[in-house]
């Protein structure tokens, strides 16, 4: 028998009692006479005590040159502990040892395993198995753990089945590059893996299952952006016979739920905004609305001076920023470079002070009068200590611009508690959208979303204005879900692959398999997916989803820890038909 307990499980109700313990020794305090090693494990640590006057020589002998991290067996006896350690669950007790085995030896870790680590983030990935041992990664994990059983708790008990959909698949767009495997077995052909199993469960839709959910790795060759994974995890879920009010009941559910079972929230709001509020007031379609600073078009107000720079714009909009009439003029400057930066890209930024004795002081003094900057106060509603950021230019460019400015004046003023939560639906997004560049139209959410009804006609007419039932779950600022009703019909999906540019025998090429279904009694239907890792991340109170994925791979898309992506010998790339003098056969 390895263990009769683990080093998390006693207290004093144990005292007197003799038991069995392995895990790995986390640190040793050797005094001489009497040594200290804490034993960890998964579930905890404990304290183990060798003495001069009770322990033979020879086991402490031997516990005095135990190295960090070695494996051991532990047995003993449960003795109170000389100096009680409230903080610890196991800190009335330690253990009094009698046999102590080596189970295993371990080399000195590259980094200490401790709360607190030396190691730096590369070395940390490379040993990732050494820092899986540390709370802050292993209580991640089990977080993570939490909540997917809690969803898939929730999923079941409202009637989804868990259906596994294939890996080695078609591609299904979903706006990204695929991740290709070559076929062995049929030469110069390739499998894709799915950026997500979108057609797998409209077509378990048609196969009567009703309700299904997975909680499925998705794979997406994009360009990396900091916190992307090429491989991730998604909660999929899909439903027949519902209208978008039946899906946003049941995630609406779903996230009460996780908010409840992991935190104890009660969310008293669910709200609902449309695409077009959400990109007006906030600059872009995933809001966080625990806080206001909404944007007031100023256009109106402020294009009738001899501004030029406003006059020209196609947008004027302003921000108030509570309470910041107490920045200095330096550090006004300051956030003037901020939004001047490339990677915000504003021009400049006009600002007004707002005084406590309710006087205006602006950087556009000449052009404006004091009723004047009274009148963009009241629109943005500017309180007497606030100050009011302008900034003007191309629509889309300002509300961008605006939008990245006040997410990170609410960083720097505190206003993103981590530890509120406030979700939002976003609904009734385009259906499509136009490529500045090439004037050809994408999907906004993906090829298989529905118009809607009442806008199918424009499909014909004006495609730039039809809307879907197409919804996103917003949580604190962040997209952590998306779906849509979807098509279920052979003529509107065809219609809308024109549409996207497919010719009819690329279409039927890609999708006819999808559209010939739908001739066989498609339900109507619809559902989302849920970005499992980032909404642990947030749920955990944490800025990066790396952190809650065992095995995670970093910015460039590598796993530093097996060192992949990586070549293939000659031999393999022939068998595979991928080798240029293969080819030449
Ligand atoms: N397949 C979609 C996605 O991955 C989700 C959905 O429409 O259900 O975003």
């Amino acid at each position: 028998m390895y263990r009769s307990h683990n080093c998390g499980a006693l207290s004093a109700k144990d005292i007197g009692k003799t038991v069995t313990l392995c895990g790995w020794v986390q640190k040793l305090r050797d005094k001489g006479f009497i040594g200290w090693v804490d034993l960890r494990d998964r579930y905890g640590v404990t304290q183990l005590i060798f003495d001069a006057e009770r322990t033979a020589p020879e086991l402490l002998q031997a516990a005095k040159e135990l190295g960090r991290e070695t494996v051991i067996k532990i047995k003993g006896e449960v003795i109170a502990r000389n100096n009680a350690n409230p903080n610890m669950p196991t800190g009335e007790i330690e253990v009094l040892v009698q046999e102590l085995q080596l189970l295993n030896a371990a080399k000195t870790p590259p980094f200490t395993i401790e709360d607190q680590t030396d190691g730096g983030e590369e070395l940390r990935a490379k040993y990732r198995y050494l820092d899986i041992r540390r709370n802050p990664v292993k209580n991640n994990l089990i977080f993570r753990h939490k909540v997917s059983m809690a969803v898939r708790q929730y999923l079941s008990d409202q009637g989804f089945i868990d259906v596994e959909t294939p890996y080695l698949i078609k591609s299904t767009p979903e706006g990204a590059r695929d991740f290709v495997v070559p076929s062995r077995m049929n030469p110069g052909q390739f499998y894709a893996l799915p950026q997500s199993p979108q057609t797998f469960k409209q077509l378990l839709m048609v196969g009567g299952m009703d309700r299904y959910f997975q909680i499925v790795k998705c794979f997406r060759d994009e360009d990396l952006r900091a916190d992307r994974q090429p491989e991730f995890t998604q909660i999929d879920c899909e439903m027949a016979f519902v209208e978008q009010e039946d899906v946003l009941h049941v995630f609406e559910g779903l996230t009460r739920h996780l908010l409840q079972e992991v935190h104890g929230i009660d969310i008293k709001e669910f709200p609902r905004m449309t695409y077009a509020h959400a990109m007006k007031t906030y600059g872009n379609d995933k809001p966080d609305i625990r806080f206001g600073m909404e944007f007031a078009e100023l256009n109106e107000l402020a294009q009738h001076r001899d501004f030029n720079v406003f006059n020209a714009a196609a947008l004027v909009v302003g921000i108030a920023v509570p309470g910041a009439n107490s920045y200095t003029r330096k550090e006004i400057d300051a956030l003037i470079d901020w939004v001047k930066r490339p990677q915000v890209g504003a021009k400049g930024m006009v600002y007004v002070r707002c005084n406590e004795d309710g006087t205006y002081k602006s950087s556009v003094d000449k052009f404006y009068t004091q009723e004047d900057l009274a009148a963009w106060a009241k629109a943005t509603g500017a309180a007497a200590g606030d100050l009011i950021c302008v900034l003007s230019g191309d629509i889309d460019a300002t509300r961008a611009q605006t939008s990245a400015l006040r997410m990170e004046l609410a960083t720097r003023l505190g206003l993103r508690d981590p530890k509120v939560f406030a979700p939002l639906w976003v609904i009734d997004f385009p259906l499509l959208e136009k490529d500045p560049e090439t004037g050809h139209f994408h999907a906004m959410h993906h090829p298989f979303t529905a118009p809607k009804p009442e806008h199918l006609e424009l499909l014909d007419t004006n495609p730039a204005a039809v809307n879907a039932n197409a919804y996103d779950l917003v949580l604190n600022g962040n997209e952590i879900g998306g779906g849509s009703i979807r098509i279920h019909d052979r003529d509107t999906q065809s219609k809308m692959l024109s549409l996207l540019g497919f010719s009819k025998e690329d279409a039927q090429a890609q999708f006819g398999f999808l559209m010939d279904a739908f001739e066989y009694g498609a339900p109507p239907h619809g559902g989302l997916a849920f970005g499992l890792d980032r909404l642990v991340s947030i749920l955990g109170g944490q800025e990066t989803i790396r952190d809650f994925i065992a095995f995670p791979k970093n910015n460039a898309g590598r796993d530093v820890m097996i060192d992949a992506p990586a070549p293939l010998d000659q031999e393999q790339l022939e068998e595979l038909y991928l080798s240029s003098s293969a080819n030449k056969q």
